[in-house]
């Protein structure tokens, strides 16, 4: 796998960077439906689609190693 993970969802872009993510799991413990951690203790989506946007962004502003990012339709960056 590449070292961005990349899916649209809800409108928006939200991002794994593999290489920074270091498997704390807080994004899993806030939205288990939408991230799970690999093999190699690094997260990954699951279903995104099935957690509504507010609890998605709240899983990926929860990263205390800002390893994922999220543009919004206008292309702007709103998490971290
Ligand atoms: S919260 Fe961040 S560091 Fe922790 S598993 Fe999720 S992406 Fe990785």
């Amino acid at each position: 796998m590449s070292r961005l993970d990349e899916r649209r969802v809800h409108g928006l872009r939200v991002a794994i960077d593999r290489d920074l993510c270091v498997g704390f799991g807080d994004c899993v413990e806030e939205a288990p439906d939408a991230f799970r951690l690999d093999d190699a203790n690094v997260a990954v989506f699951v279903g995104p689609a099935a957690v509504d946007r507010a609890a998605l962004l709240r899983a990926c502003d929860a990263c205390p190693v800002d390893a994922i990012t999220v543009y919004d339709e206008t292309g702007t960056q709103i998490v971290p």
